[in-house]
């Protein structure tokens, strides 16, 4: 058994089967073969061997006569490990007598090699750790062939362990299989995590390098609550996780009896707790949850999805979906906020040194107006349908406001000439997530009907911490006094100015903050569906003048760790059963 720290971003348990994923997107399997396919299965890994010696052979000469036959033995090494007779009897061994399936095999020992090199203080020797990878994949690719899949054709449930999984690998990930994941890279703010949310599933991500301890096949336990993974766990703590999940399922039972209760805080006062969706059919989540609204429709998941651009049918159908099944609950539509870790496949990334400072969302639309056009007009075709709002991502200046609002005007005209309708009065909003957006904020206020913190990118961008990034995760942090003050200003402007402030970041759907949140005056929050009945407990458990309590004292405070632990303990004091 070996446990593994890494940053839980999805919560929740999940115990089940590993599907082992490589750098390169190959997936390892664990096959057994029956009894009677092991004379074949052998002469399968055989085949593999000899052609993978060929292909080293061809290389060590290829490289020989080009560089010297100095840098041709480095393919000699590679060579004489693959004909090692150890390595075969062991492989021969592994398929005859446990009827592993030469993939497993050959994975499997090969990782133990890897791990024995990786142990070994000489940094040469452990070096030699590539060398087996290498080899391993080498055959892996003659073995795979043409099954080498990568995480299509799943037909029976696993838990993905991978290097590193893109917002758009996770878009796309079964949902009908996958029961949770756990990366090597990856950061608490990153859009996966955020997708792994979409998808209802426990997920670890940051947990450094682990690959070469695990196989396909092993048994996993993913702990979504406290970041950790567990590999090859035993009874003992088996038993204790399930008795987690028995618990968690009715801690869940219980808080679905407030679906239909309103979100409103012991002295009454009333909080509007919307849905963030990525995908249409998290309508449906939001609904048993009893969201009041969708707060935040990431749309740009729509470009993630495909492999071309959506067309402007593709959007209304879309939108006319989520709109139609919320009925006169409000729909709040961003417009695409795509680039940085959101890189669509129609577009390969740019050669961007800080994609997060570079050409992203707003900044995208407006350089791409045919492509934000197509989007407006399905947005303002969908809004007769229901009580739909659009808002613009990642605003900075005034001009750029501006600028979108022209262009939405602009789309307006263009439909009114055609004779296509639309909601004159839709309601226009923007994200607060830059600083020089709050050191804005009282010119701003006047330019929008409503606005929306977006506290995932607001903290990467106080802070200078990449939200994506496990190397600075200790950094990045919703509960920084600065990030507080930016909060506070924002909501008061909003408030002076007598526009609907929403906070529709990560940071809302946290139980730890509502009390802080509710004392800074907000009352709207947008939060990932799951998160929905949690809050309202809070909500309904507190009243405004202990939140604003427990706001001055958090204010009153110097570091992020202090007003963390001290508002999990206010939270604590007033709802013990959420266990925080
Ligand atoms: C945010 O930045 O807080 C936000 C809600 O937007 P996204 O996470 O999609 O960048
Ligand atoms: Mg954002």
């Amino acid at each position: 058994m070996q446990k593994l720290q890494g940053i839980a971003v999805s919560p929740g348990v999940a115990i089940g089967e590993a599907l082992v994923m490589d750098n390169e997107g190959f997936r390892i399997p664990r096959r057994f073969v029956t009894r009677d396919a092991v004379d074949d299965e052998l002469e399968r890994l055989e085949a593999a061997v000899e052609a993978a010696g060929a292909e080293i052979a061809h290389n060590r000469e290829a490289v020989a006569r080009e560089l010297g036959e100095k840098y041709g033995a480095i393919f000699e090494a590679h060579l004489q490990m693959l004909q090692d007779s150890r390595l075969r009897s062991e492989l021969h061994e592994m398929i005859r007598e446990r009827h592993y399936s030469p993939e497993y095999a050959v994975s499997r020992t090969l990782r133990r090699y890897a791990q024995v090199f990786q142990r070994l203080e000489s940094s040469y020797l452990a070096e030699r750790v590539y060398d087996i990878f290498d080899i391993e994949k080498r055959l892996l690719r003659h073995l795979l062939g043409r099954r080498r899949e990568g995480l299509s054709h799943l037909s029976s449930p696993v838990l993905i362990l991978a290097h590193n999984l893109t917002p758009s690998e996770t878009a796309n990930l079964d949902r009908k299989f996958v029961r949770g994941f756990a990366t090597e890279m990856g950061g608490p703010g990153s859009h996966t995590a955020i997708v792994a949310e979409a998808l209802e599933i426990p997920a670890v991500v940051g947990i450094g390098p682990f690959l070469a301890e695990v196989s396909g096949g092993d048994t996993v336990i993913i702990d979504g609550d406290e970041g950790v993974v567990v590999l090859q766990p035993d009874e003992e703590t088996l038993a204790r996780y399930r008795h987690e999940v028995e618990e968690k399922t009715t801690l869940a039972a219980r808080l679905e009896t407030l679906r239909d209760l309103p979100a409103v805080t012991a002295d009454g006062v009333p909080v509007e707790l919307f849905g963030n969706i990525e995908f249409p059919y998290e309508v449906e989540h939001c609904l048993d949850r009893g969201a009041t609204g969708i707060g935040l429709y990431r749309t740009e998941f729509l470009y993630l999805g495909s492999a071309t651009e959506p067309t402007e049918d593709v959007h209304y159908q879309a939108y006319s979906g989520v709109v139609r099944a919320m009925g006169d609950k409000p729909v709040i539509i961003r417009t695409f906020d795509l680039g940085a870790d959101k890189v669509p496949h129609l577009r390969p990334p740019e050669d961007e040194r800080n994609p997060f400072l570079g050409l992203r969302s707003i900044r995208l639309a407006l350089r791409n107006l045919p492509m934000f056009r197509t989007q407006l007009r399905a947005i303002l075709r969908a809004s007769v349908l229901g009580k739909v709002r659009v808002m613009f991502p990642l605003i900075s200046t005034l001009l750029e406001l501006r600028q979108a609002k022209m262009v939405l005007a602009d789309v307006m005209e263009d439909l009114d000439e055609k004779g296509v309708p639309f909601d004159r009065n839709l309601q226009i909003g923007m994200m607060v997530e830059v600083p020089a957006a709050v050191m804005m904020i009282d010119h701003f206020v006047k330019e929008v009907d409503f606005l929306s913190i977006g506290t995932n990118d607001l903290v990467q961008y106080t802070l200078a911490v990449d939200r994506s990034n496990r190397d600075v995760v200790s950094l990045y942090n919703s509960a920084d006094p600065a990030v507080l003050k930016l909060l506070t200003w924002a909501i008061a402007a909003a408030e002076g100015a007598g526009k609907p402030i929403n906070l529709c970041g990560q940071m809302s759907g946290n139980p730890i903050y509502t009390m802080l949140l509710l004392g800074l005056g907000l009352r709207r929050m947008s939060v990932t569906p799951s998160a929905i009945p949690e809050i309202k407990r809070v909500c309904r458990s507190v009243s405004i003048d202990q939140c604003r309590a427990a706001a001055e004292r958090a204010m009153g405070m110097e570091n992020a760790r202090d007003i963390k632990s001290f508002l999990r303990e206010e939270v604590m004091r007033n709802v013990p059963e959420l266990g925080l």
